[in-house]
C-alpha cells in the first residue's frame, strides 16, 4: 500500500496533511494486516506532482523599471479558506519561485460592478487570512507595492 500526500513538502501546509493523513494510513494498514498478515508499508511520500488545470496567473510589473513586483493568481470559483488553500497548494510550485508578493484572487461577489468585491489571500511569502475587498481597495495595495519599488 502507498499513501501519497497531496502537494509540494516544503508548502506550509503539507505537514498539516501529513499529520491528518499518517493516523487514517496507519489505521488502514493496521486493519489490512489484520486480515491479510504482516506487511511492510513504504513510508509516507509527497504525491507526484499533478497538472494544476488552466488558471489565469498575472505578473505585475514595477511601471519604471519592468522588474516584477507583485504575482496575481486568479483563483475562479473561490470563495473560502479551503478552497483558496487548494489553489495554493497546485500553484506552491510556481510562488515560492519568487520573492514577491502573491495573492489568490477569488470570483468577483456581488450583484453589479458598482458593489464587487472579491475575496482574496496573500499566500507568499507570507499568509494571510482570507479577505473580502473591493476592487479599489485590492489596487490601492498593488500600487503601493509598485510605488515601494521607486527610489
Ligand atoms: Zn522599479
Amino acid at each position: 500500500m502507498v499513501t501519497e500526500i497531496a502537494g509540494d513538502e516544503h508548502e506550509p501546509m503539507f505537514a498539516t496533511r501529513r499529520a491528518l493523513l499518517e493516523p487514517l494510513s496507519m489505521a488502514i494498514v493496521g486493519a489490512l494486516e489484520s486480515i491479510g498478515g504482516p506487511s511492510r508499508p513504504p513510508p509516507l511520500t509527497a504525491g507526484s506532482p499533478v497538472p494544476a488545470g488552466v488558471l489565469r496567473v498575472e505578473e505585475v510589473p514595477c511601471t519604471r523599471c519592468g522588474i516584477q513586483v507583485a504575482l496575481l493568481v486568479f483563483a475562479e470559483g473561490a470563495t473560502d479558506r479551503g478552497q483558496f488553500e487548494d489553489v495554493a497548494r497546485l500553484m506552491y510550485p510556481r510562488f515560492a519561485a519568487t520573492t514577491v508578493p502573491t495573492h489568490l484572487i477569488g470570483s468577483a461577489l456581488g450583484p453589479s460592478p458598482e458593489t464587487y468585491r472579491a475575496a482574496i489571500m496573500q499566500v507568499w511569502p507570507q499568509r494571510a487570512p482570507v479577505e473580502t475587498l473591493t476592487p479599489a481597495q485590492f489596487w490601492r495595495r498593488i500600487h503601493a507595492l509598485i510605488r515601494g519599488h521607486f527610489p
